[in-house]
């Protein structure tokens, strides 16, 4: 009899603190967070999402000294 086998890679959640946005993924860790994601980093997005992104952007421009 074949048991069931658990994969290694759990299915987890990754938790974007910028936004909120919360991705499913698979991993070994159990979970995630970021701070940007592709969904709000401006870089990616190529919008500046008003108020909204001002904050992540000047703690980005901080982050790496600009
Ligand atoms: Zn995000």
């Amino acid at each position: 009899m074949n048991k069931e086998i658990q994969p290694k890679y759990e299915a987890v959640t990754v938790t974007c603190n910028g936004c909120g946005t919360v991705i499913e993924t698979r991993s070994t860790k159990e979970s995630i967070n970021v701070e940007v994601c592709s969904k709000c980093h401006p870089f990616y997005t190529g919008k500046q999402r008003a108020a909204a992104a001002k904050g992540r952007i000047d703690k980005f421009n901080k982050k790496f000294g600009m």
